[in-house]
């Protein structure tokens, strides 16, 4: 997945237009900058690629879900429905805003599972936040119908499956607002960054103003622009967005160097007897970006990691007791460990942790082993890799 591994002279070439003119900020200095806008020209490129109207660049992709969610209203005691497995910027940008984290089971596509989001309603929810993990996606249609059943907002979080598509369209792009993440491990980075993408004009300016201390961004004189409603700084850096300018226009070579790697491994385990696959929805096509697959149960998923380490098999993940991607090890969250006092509402609202059990959850990702899949194998390296964790694999089962 990561863009960094092939970092090049086409990356340097955009920073050092930056430096060359020394405006590292995004906004203003027009004198100065010689015409290089990188965010500007970053955006464009980002709406091309994610066929959108408008894309609004930010300073990371936590802040691009906080920024999405403010833009659309998103607010204290305001319930937001989000999946066990994903990354803890999903809650912390919800609760950023004091909204509460309404936490539901995935199914066998490792995301949002529409019948547990159905069951989770109630009169205080605001979104439904997809998130699109590990490259692949939602069954999106079926969470669309009830969003507009229930006229909720939908949220579609593509941090992690840059390049994937949905009925032809790219994943970010498909409910009312998308959000990504450019920082250092993701398909194409920043170093930092991430955009909110909408083809909605009010959720736009919204997000524009908000993540720039309300700026109206009316003439060219900053100082003395207007502040319609508050805001925030989440104001991506000139050097940032030109590392991104670079990455961007590579994207289709970093998919097929990803689709590549992921069909010689995933060929070399289809065949096992055990070993199944994450369920991709009708009409989707992942970014490749990891290869998941399942084992028959929790023990056999732990014995081949352990196998895949002993033997330098880097880079797979069985995600059940890990500290980061799933609610199990989430006691920060449970526990309410915050540094300052949190709201009466939130409080309250998150109480329901203590005592919910996650079964189906559990039940997949405990069996679930998740490859990363890198750019910078070659073919004959991601040729010996997926013979080798066949082999460890059969070893273990027959
Ligand atoms: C990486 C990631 C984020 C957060 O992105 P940052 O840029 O690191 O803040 C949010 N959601 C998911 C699913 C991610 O993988």
């Amino acid at each position: 997945m990561p863009g960094f591994e092939l970092f090049s002279d086409l990356e340097r070439k955009e920073v050092n237009d930056v430096l060359d003119n020394g405006v590292l900020m995004r906004y203003g200095f027009d004198g100065m900058r010689k015409g290089h806008w990188k965010a500007k020209e970053l955006e464009a490129e980002l709406a091309t690629t994610f066929q959108s109207k408008h894309v609004q660049l930010v300073s990371s992709g936590t802040a691009a879900v906080s920024v999405a969610l403010a833009s659309a209203g998103v607010g204290a005691g305001d319930e937001v429905i989000m999946p066990t497995f994903t990354f803890v910027a999903s809650f912390e940008a919800i609760m950023m805003l004091g909204a509460i984290p309404i936490l539901v089971d995935i199914d066998d596509t490792l995301t949002l599972d529409p019948k547990a989001v159905e069951a989770a309603i109630t009169p205080k929810t605001k979104a439904v936040m997809v998130v699109q993990m590990c490259g692949s996606m939602a069954n999106m249609d079926a969470l669309q119908t009830i969003c507009n059943t229930h006229n909720l907002l939908f949220i579609e979080d593509a941090c992690q499956a840059i390049g994937g598509t949905y009925k032809g369209k790219p994943l970010g792009s498909i409910a009312d607002i998308g959000c990504f993440s450019f920082d250092f491990v993701k398909t194409i980075t920043c170093g930092e960054g991430g955009a909110v993408v909408t083809n909605n004009k009010e959720y736009y300016i919204n997000a524009d103003h908000y993540s720039d201390h309300g700026h109206d961004h009316v003439g060219n004189d900053r100082g003395a622009e207007t502040h319609p409603f508050l805001g925030y700084n989440f104001r991506i850096s000139e050097l940032h967005a030109a590392v991104g300018l670079a990455q961007v226009r590579r994207l289709p070579e970093f998919i097929s160097i990803q689709k590549r790697n992921y069909t010689i491994l995933r060929n070399a385990l289809a065949d096992i007897p055990g070993v199944t696959f994450r369920t991709v929805p009708k009409g989707g096509e992942e970014s490749y970006a990891f290869l998941n697959f399942f084992l028959p149960d929790l023990e056999s998923s732990q014995k081949v990691i352990e196998a895949f380490k002993v033997n330098g098999v880097d880079a797979c993940w069985n995600y059940y007791q890990n500290n980061w991607h799933y609610i199990k090890e989430w006691n920060h969250l449970k526990d309410q460990k915050s540094l300052f006092p949190i709201s009466k509402e939130v409080r309250e609202g998150l109480e329901y942790l203590q005592t919910k059990t996650f079964e189906q959850s559990d039940h997949y990702i405990g069996r679930n082993i998740s490859c990363l899949i890198k750019l910078s194998w070659t073919e004959a390296e991601v040729k010996a890799r997926a013979e080798k964790m066949a082999k460890i694999i059969k070893s273990i089962f027959l």
